[in-house]
């Protein structure tokens, strides 16, 4: 079975990984929707060796390193019941992005069809990010919702997106969604790039 792959990208608190799961909810038979930084908290939260690597890197906001996030991806794309996968969270570095441009290349199986960013200033993507650290229950606050650490993560963030643009936006596959609406008009415009 081939695959259809769209990528969403989005500032942390830009909503990107609950926009994408309603809509996997609502297509449940045709779409499935992984996001890489859940994919990567699992792990984490199996206690293997790999977690432990990877919570030393997800609790100072920096980026796992390229092999893990491939090895994630890449399985996330191929063990996937249907044939329309949403992957939120990647690529989030130029090294990422050409990582995947040379895979797709050689890989016929899975098609890019396009890639949504999720845009907010980062004025919202604070104040979804504190709030979301000061709703947590206890036990369940995530590592990196610290102002300390959002900071780190929008640097990261912003830093190789315009060339993420451009290289996107050449091959006619980038999509730009405004984040800062009602979610249901965010979803519905999300969905018109993602219908089966
Ligand atoms: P998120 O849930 O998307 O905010 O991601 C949380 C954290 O997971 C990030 O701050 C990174 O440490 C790690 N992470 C998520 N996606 C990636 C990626 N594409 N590459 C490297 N690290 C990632």
């Amino acid at each position: 079975m081939s695959k259809k792959l769209f990528l969403i990208i989005g500032a942390p608190g830009s909503g990107k990984t609950t926009d994408a799961s309603l809509i996997a909810q609502k297509y449940s038979d045709s779409i499935v929707h992984y996001s890489t930084g859940d994919m990567l908290r699992e792990e984490v939260s199996s206690g293997s060796e790999l977690g432990a690597t990877i919570e030393s890197y997800i609790s100072r906001g920096a980026l796992v390193p390229l092999d893990i996030i491939i090895d994630t991806i890449i399985s996330a794309i191929n063990n996937a019941p249907v044939d329309t996968v949403l992957i939120d969270g990647y690529p989030r570095s130029v090294e990422q992005m050409r990582a995947l441009d040379e895979i797709l290349a050689n890989n016929s199986d899975i098609e890019l069809v396009s890639v949504i960013e999720v845009r907010v200033s980062e004025q919202v993507a604070k104040e979804r990010i504190l709030g979301r650290a000061s709703e947590a229950k206890e036990g369940e606050a995530r590592s990196d919702d610290s102002i300390e650490v959002f900071y780190d993560r929008m640097k990261i963030y912003i830093e190789p997106l315009s060339e993420i643009q451009e290289f996107y936006t050449s091959k006619n596959l980038l999509h730009v969604v405004n984040g800062e609406r009602e979610i249901n008009e965010i979803v519905e415009d999300m969905e018109k790039f993602i219908k089966p």
